[in-house]
């Protein structure tokens, strides 16, 4: 059932740019998914998604009205700076079924080509190919990345874990097209579900098939388990499905925690599964700065570089100040390629190493020391 509500705005402005999913701003113009995938965040009571998840979905009536307003320059008193805009939603998926009806994710995409706004989007929908005429123009113009998310690269585990959408073996074959249209394409390979996607093989043959399709890069998660809503939805399903499963996956979620992680004692290796896969087969594992960097700012350049630093040293076991050092220098609201290497340094938890690459990737647009992580 759809129900329509009106909101007050639509574009969500993010504190800093998001080295996950590239973006300045967030677009969402549905609440609720009809993709109905059973691990689904959006549940979780904090979405205040009401209804039947994966049935009642919401649509954001006034939203293309809301944001022909809000992208538009003349009527901003501040000049609207701009930036990458993600055109989804982590309760909603922008290519759901109402969407095919609807088409509020296409007159999205007229507006901002219109008002000329990167994008990035991402999704589980072959749906986004009736939009390649939109999306091709934009990237010409000023840049579009098209990203595809999965739990697995399996047909058959998918009917049941995504019951709402395509399969992974469409997905990949939609991929194909972009690439072929001259896209960049990444795969979220997110999440995947322990004890059902995450074995050694399973990852390993997600990244194969992904380099196979052509994907430029893969990130990786693993899965969140909020108390409530989404985890007695899920224990439900595997209750149904994978009973075999069921005392493994409650022991490894059963601390409860808010943010909805695994139990750090729970046998979760994915992590590192897929980073071998992903060494093994050169596939890099965030979207590589060839992608972004020609189409951000300098400042936005140097954050989202610092902050995939701090994965990369993340994954490899290491505690990192890059991250630390990407939210201060985010915070600062001044260009940060201008500011010297002493400036740099007088800011806490800015060593002169950061410093240094920071002036580097503001000198020259590069960072050897990532290019090499990466
Ligand atoms: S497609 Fe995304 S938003 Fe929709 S149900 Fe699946 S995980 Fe949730």
């Amino acid at each position: 059932m759809i129900n329509e509500i009106t909101v007050k705005s639509v574009l969500r402005k993010q504190k800093r740019i998001d080295s996950w999913f590239l973006s300045s701003y967030a677009i969402n113009l549905y609440r609720g998914c009809s993709h109905d995938c059973v691990y689904c965040d959006g549940r979780d009571e904090r979405y205040q998604v009401d209804g039947d998840f994966g049935r009642d979905v919401s649509i954001k009536s006034n939203a293309i009205e809301l944001l022909s307003r809000e992208l538009n320059p003349a009527r901003k008193r501040k000049p609207f700076q701009g930036g990458f805009m993600m055109v989804c939603g982590g309760v909603s998926d922008s290519y759901q079924h109402f969407e095919k009806e609807l088409g509020m994710t296409r007159k999205t995409l007229e507006l901002l080509l219109e008002y000329g706004h990167p994008v990035h989007m991402l999704t589980k929908s072959t749906l986004i190919e009736r939009d390649l005429d939109l999306l091709s123009e934009l990237r010409r113009e000023r840049g579009a990345v098209v990203s595809f998310s999965f739990s697995s690269v399996d047909d058959n585990l998918s009917r049941l874990l995504e019951p709402g959408v395509p399969a992974p073996s469409a997905r990949l074959d939609a991929i194909r097209r972009f690439k072929d249209a001259g896209f960049s394409c990444g795969m979220y390979l997110m999440p995947v579900v322990p004890f059902i996607t995450d074995s050694a093989e399973m990852i390993e043959e997600s990244v194969c098939r992904a380099k196979e399709a052509g994907v430029d890069f893969i990130l990786f998660s693993g899965m969140t388990l909020k108390p409530g809503r989404q985890k007695d939805y899920f224990l439900e399903f595997i209750r149904d499905e994978f009973p075999s499963e069921l005392a493994a996956l409650e022991r490894l979620y059963s601390n409860n925690s808010p943010w909805g992680e695994p139990s750090s004692a729970g046998p979760y290796h994915a992590e590192r599964y897929f980073s071998a896969a992903a060494s093994k087969h050169r596939m890099p594992r965030r979207m590589p700065a060839g992608i972004w960097a020609p189409l951000v700012s300098r400042s936005e350049e140097i954050v989202l570089v610092l902050e995939q630093l701090e994965y990369l040293a993340s994954l490899a076991g290491h505690n990192s100040p890059y991250g630390k050092a990407a939210w201060t220098l985010a915070g600062l609201g001044q260009p940060i390629e201008s500011m010297s290497f002493e400036e740099l340094c007088s800011l806490r938890g800015i060593g002169s190493f950061t410093a240094k690459l920071v002036r580097e990737i503001a000198e020259t647009g590069r960072c050897g020391y990532y290019e090499k992580l990466l």
